[in-house]
């Protein structure tokens, strides 16, 4: 069988080892989008983390007339009202980073005794010009009092998921893979790319 190509758009080293180890390599090749211009990439004006995944696939797949996928996640927590949520990235930089972010993060769940928070991750496919298609995977889980663990990435440290003793951020590649929000969306990407190739 011919291997496909599918571009991942994405400039986010992590989330594109996240996707390429989950997906079979021997059916497909992949392509980054090094190449692009940050100033070429489209602007994430959505509502929903649904509509800038998709805002990026359709993008990659214009620019590369090639299958497209792009990832948009985030974090939301009960004691910020669901927030950060499609703003996860811009939260962190407006607080200083990562670690002044979890900071304000354990403050505002230790002053509202409320630890709840769940990480949402949406897969955009586009495989032809008018043929988009979504896939959603959510986990839910509790911010730690203290962020745990070097691995992983973003907000990894201080997520831990449900039924787990471990952080994001103590887990391997492979464990977070199991059951994380982005493997859930993959799966069911999987299960999609099965029925069409
Ligand atoms: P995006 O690249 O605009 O979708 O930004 C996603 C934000 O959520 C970034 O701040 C990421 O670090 C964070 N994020 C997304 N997925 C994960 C994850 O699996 N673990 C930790 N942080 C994540």
């Amino acid at each position: 069988m011919n291997r496909k190509t599918l571009l991942i758009f994405s400039s986010n080293k992590n989330k594109i080892n996240e996707i390429k180890k989950f997906l079979p390599k021997k059916k497909y090749y992949f392509k980054n989008i090094k190449s692009l211009k940050e100033s070429a990439a489209p602007k994430e004006t959505g509502k929903s983390f649904a509509e800038n995944a998709k805002i990026k696939s359709k993008f990659g797949y214009k620019i590369y007339g090639i299958p497209c996928i792009a990832d948009d996640s985030g974090i939301s927590i009960r004691a910020l009202s669901g927030k950060p949520g499609i703003y996860s990235n811009r939260f962190q930089k407006e607080n200083g980073g990562y670690k002044k972010s979890f900071k304000k993060i354990i403050l505002a769940t230790k002053k509202k005794n409320n630890n709840f928070a769940y990480f949402t991750c949406v897969i955009s496919l586009t495989y032809d010009k008018n043929k988009t298609v979504t896939f959603t995977g959510k986990k839910n889980g509790v911010i730690t009092d203290l962020p745990l663990g070097k691995r992983g990435f973003g907000y990894d440290p201080i997520f831990k998921p449900e039924k787990s003793k471990k952080t994001y951020g103590q887990m391997i590649k492979k464990e977070k893979m199991k059951n994380s929000h982005r493997s859930i969306a993959l799966k069911k990407l999987n299960t999609f790319l099965k029925r069409i190739n």
